[in-house]
């Protein structure tokens, strides 16, 4: 595929984020050049795949425009569907509540949305890779050459190490950015609960995170573990903790024990949230580019989606002369905004707590699974701020 000379928006990164700004911008009228690095979309994965209903998040975002990919995918991208989530706390009393969602194949799912965005009419180059953004000029260079390409505007949908993010001074000041460092097995033959999510807290396996057994069927799991390293033994890595929580968990070792290993997964995420702007005159960031996650569970395709719809509709009114690009800032954090500074509120007061297993069982006997999920998706009900308030006050 050869380029041509420029387009109204050049989208860089074909993630969940890029893929559907792509979409939005080239239905309201823009041309689009929707860029990915990687060889394949959507390859190697660097997810676990879980997606709630569209109906679970519309209830957690109610001012939330989903954008109609997130409602509506084939069932081919699906790899199990999800009835129930459970918490385990390090004393290993089980709480749970439904949820509905699937876990999804996310090699699939980013390949629908990018031919999504292709059939509305963006052009599509894989294995591209953006080397360098100045002012709307991209550099690129990959399988189909190098290239010089100017756009109207930059979409930087291109995850948590933005490259636009950092050439056009979107980021946190130095030393403020948080991030929690992942890492997941694709395990085969485990004794596990296929509908059900399961998340467990604990110190001696998961410092400051949760371990997870996302099902992929009957006997089919992604296991892992997210970590911030602050707060990690000193020299211990997410690896071993992921092979500690498989070996020595004394619920999770019994569903594990004759697993075998089929991928491992590993990636970061940011957990502070959006930093200060998300856009300038000329260029936006989106997705993980822009820390839109729900810092307290890892969430991060919902908000990408729903931040890259309005980035999409954004840039397209804008290389049409509509309006200014920074509006998008504005436009974004009035859906989704509020969830995603909750959520990195609630995260920093469970920070407190999980410093030691005593608070962590007793925090986790406080809260009830229904506050629990409201919690764990971006939300922090009075009760539970004012007890792990109290809490973590007391600790000190
Ligand atoms: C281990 C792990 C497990 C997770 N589990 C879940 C989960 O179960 N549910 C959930 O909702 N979220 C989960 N997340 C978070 C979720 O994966 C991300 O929030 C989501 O993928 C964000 O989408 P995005 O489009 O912003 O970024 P990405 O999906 O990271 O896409 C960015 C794209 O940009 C491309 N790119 C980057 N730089 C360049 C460049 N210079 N030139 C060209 N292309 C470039 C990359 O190749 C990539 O395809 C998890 C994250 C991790 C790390």
């Amino acid at each position: 595929m050869i380029p041509k000379a420029s387009y109204d928006v050049i989208v860089i990164g074909a993630g969940p984020a890029g893929s559907t700004a792509a979409m939005y911008a080239a239905e309201n009228g823009a041309s689009v050049l929707l860029l990915d690095k990687k060889r394949e979309i959507g390859s190697p994965i660097q997810c676990a795949g879980f997606l709630p209903d569209a109906s679970e998040v519309q209830a957690l975002l109610p001012n939330a425009e989903l954008p109609d990919s997130l409602k509506n995918y084939p069932d081919s991208c699906v790899l199990q569907y999800i009835k129930t989530q459970r918490i385990i706390p390090p004393n290993c009393i089980v709480k749970e509540f439904a949820v509905r969602g699937a876990v999804l194949d996310r090699r699939r799912y980013d390949q629908f949305l990018a031919e999504q965005a292709a059939k509305a009419g963006a052009e599509l180059m894989i294995k591209t890779r953006v080397t360098k953004v100045e002012g709307t000029t991209v550099e690129t260079s990959g399988v189909f050459g190098k290239h010089t390409i100017k756009g109207k505007a930059i979409i930087g949908a291109d995850g948590p190490n933005s490259l636009v993010a950092r050439t056009k001074g979107l980021t946190f000041k130095p030393g403020e950015r948080e991030v929690s460092v992942a890492l997941e097995y694709q395990v085969r033959n485990v004794d596990i609960d296929p509908e059900a999510l399961e998340m467990y807290f604990g110190n001696d396996f998961v410092p400051g995170g949760y371990a997870w057994i996302f099902p992929e069927g009957e006997d089919r799991a992604n296991v892992g573990v997210g970590i911030r390293s602050g707060m990690a033994e000193k020299g211990v890595s997410a690896k071993e903790y992921l092979n500690r929580f498989m070996r020595e968990h004394p619920l999770a070792s019994q569903k594990l024990k004759n697993r075998i290993i089929m991928n491992v997964i590993a990636g970061i995420l940011p957990v502070n949230g959006a930093p200060k702007r998300t856009a300038t005159g000329d260029s936006l960031i989106v997705g993980d580019a822009a820390g839109q996650i729900i810092a307290t569970n890892g969430g991060g395709i919902p908000p990408a989606m729903i931040a890259g719809k309005v980035a999409g509709e954004t840039a397209a009114e804008f290389a049409a002369g509509k309006c200014r690009l920074e509006e998008y800032d504005r436009l974004w954090r009035a859906q989704i905004g509020n969830a995603i500074e909750t959520s990195v509120q609630a995260r920093q007061l469970m920070d407190g707590i999980m410093k030691s297993n005593t608070l962590m069982n007793a925090a986790f006997k406080l809260i009830s699974p229904e506050q629990m999920k409201v919690m764990q998706c971006g939300k922090l009900p009075l009760p539970v701020k004012i007890g792990l308030q109290a809490m973590s006050l007391g600790k000190k």
